[in-house]
């Protein structure tokens, strides 16, 4: 483990030069203090939960001091947002203060959330407020912990800085983590401004360090473009798969990591519900939850034209055609597991689209129906689920068919089914109500609700006792709770 000073920076990003982004001092806010923080996100940096605690934790994380090797810097970028393209975006609140590498070799970027205004601000001030950041450091370290790829989150940071909102706020920072910061929207920036050259230092960039393996293929361009089809073929499966709903998937908020990123108005289905809108503002549903798998495709191909200086359009093409299947695949595989199964029958999809139909009739909370279906045998299991169903009938013939291809499974008894799901099926996902309670405690100053919560969501798949209160479906207040863009 290191101390604070001890990290040791290394600004690759930085070093690609002005054009890339700009260098910008954070504006620092007024007392700032730890809000939360999250252990395992800091050993990423060699750090421990005892560094966090150190006043001067605080001045580090929220930008008031720096450390002698932080080169802060906003980034530029430009994308399509809600399907027209923006010419100008970039980091207009966002900074990344640099690139760490830990003892195990991995560089990782801290990127400040909320440190003040950039040349890429256009109106805005510059700031995130705590809501917003508690958000964001809640969901990265729940999806990071449920197996989803994410850009982590290493703190939050509160201050008593005022903030305008819709009403007075205070502002606050998260301090992200990610391998790189880089999006669909860069590579939009530098092809839209017909800048080739840059263009390509950008990709030779983002191959050498981050897809490596695909020099050595006969088209390293190439090869990196199918490899983000596939990793967001995978990421999509598992937001499906898990309920996940991120709200703004504009492609300056696409990483070509192809982990979720940049968090708004997210959130996990309580009730199941194919056309769940998390965005308030996103009055046609372009990202309702189900629609997330064609925009993501509509995402990519955004980022292939900005790549057809390199790649013939055919072979993009072919690329982004693996994009479906592959999705099709993951999906449902992950459903399987789910459902507890181990091998696979061609109806399997048809066990999974009945009961999602049934679900979405009723109005059925999608995490805990899959994690009470493992609580028992099956037998036992969809005789209690059977009242949460409107349709009784069709429910029960859909059990019948379940039951029926639980039996044909040869792996193991039903005690080790009951593991099995247990070690896929949360109990605990970051309802917007437990974050709503966490954050009004915190606008009040106590920090302990946001804490426990996190820590619940560090183990979303071992239940804990005496935390039976965060596995609830949400109380009437905590269902329609709205939530906007950029805040
Ligand atoms: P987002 O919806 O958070 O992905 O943000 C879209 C764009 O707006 C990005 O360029 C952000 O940097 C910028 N932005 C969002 N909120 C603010 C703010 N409060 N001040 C300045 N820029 C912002
Ligand atoms: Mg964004």
């Amino acid at each position: 483990m290191k101390a604070l000073d001890e990290l040791t920076f290394d600004n690759r990003f930085a070093r690609l030069g002005d054009v890339f982004s700009t260098s910008v001092l954070p504006e620092p806010i007024t007392e700032p203090r730890l809000v939360v923080a999250s252990d395992a996100a800091l050993a990423l940096l060699d750090l421990d939960h005892e560094q966090a605690e150190l006043p001067v934790f605080a001045e580090l994380f929220s930008g008031q001091k720096l450390w002698a090797e932080a080169d802060p810097r906003a980034m530029v970028y430009s994308g399509h947002q809600f399907g027209s393209y923006n010419p100008r975006l970039g980091d207009g609140r966002g900074l990344l203060l640099g690139e760490v590498y830990n003892d195990a070799g991995e560089h990782w970027d801290l990127h400040l959330k909320g440190a003040g205004q950039t040349p890429y601000s256009r109106m805005g001030d510059g700031r995130a407020v705590l809501r917003s950041s508690i958000r964001e450091f809640l969901a990265s370290e729940a999806l990071h912990a449920l197996g989803i790829p994410s850009s982590r989150a290493a703190c939050v940071i509160g201050s008593t800085t005022p903030v305008w909102r819709e009403t007075q706020e205070r502002a606050a920072m998260v301090l992200r983590l990610a391998k790189s910061h880089i999006r669909f929207g860069s590579f939009e920036y530098f092809f839209y401004t017909k800048q080739p050259e840059r263009l390509k230092e950008l990709a030779d960039h983002v191959l050498r360090l981050h897809y490596p393996q695909a020099l050595e293929a006969e088209e390293p361009y190439l090869a990196m473009f199918t490899e983000i089809v596939e990793r967001n073929a995978e990421l999509i499966a598992k937001w499906q798969a898990y309920g996940f709903c991120h709200g703004v998937m504009n492609t300056d908020n696409m990483s070509v990591l192809g982990i979720t990123f940049d968090f708004g108005p997210f959130a996990f289905l309580d009730d199941f519900d194919q056309k769940f809108i998390c965005n308030h503002s996103d009055h046609e549903g372009r990202y309702s939850f189900s629609n997330q798998v064609p925009i993501a495709q509509w995402n990519l191909s955004a980022l292939a034209q900005a790549l057809t200086p390199f790649i013939s359009v055919d072979a993009l093409r072919e690329a982004i055609g693996l994009f479906l299947p592959l999705y099709q695949a993951h999906y449902l595989d992950l459903m399987r597991r789910r459902l507890g199964l181990t091998t696979t029958e061609d109806d399997d999809s048809k066990i999974v689209t009945g009961l999602l139909q049934l679900m979405q009739n009723s109005g059925v909370d999608y995490t805990l129906f899959f994690r009470r279906l493992g609580d028992e045998s099956a037998e036992v299991a969809v005789n209690r689920l059977r009242d949460d169903f409107v349709d009784r009938a069709g429910f029960d013939a859909w059990a019948e068919v379940y039951k029926a291809r639980v039996a044909r499974e040869s792996a193991g008894t039903e005690a080790q089914r009951q593991v099995r799901m247990h070690a896929v099926n949360p109990l605990y996902i970051l309802r917007n109500y437990l974050a709503q309670r966490a954050i009004e405690d915190a606008e009040k100053g106590d920090y302990q609700e946001v804490r426990r919560l996190h820590a619940v969501l560090c183990n979303p798949f071992k239940e804990q006792a005496a935390m039976d209160s965060y596995a609830q479906r949400p109380p009437d207040w905590g269902k329609h709770l709205e939530i906007s863009c950029s805040s």
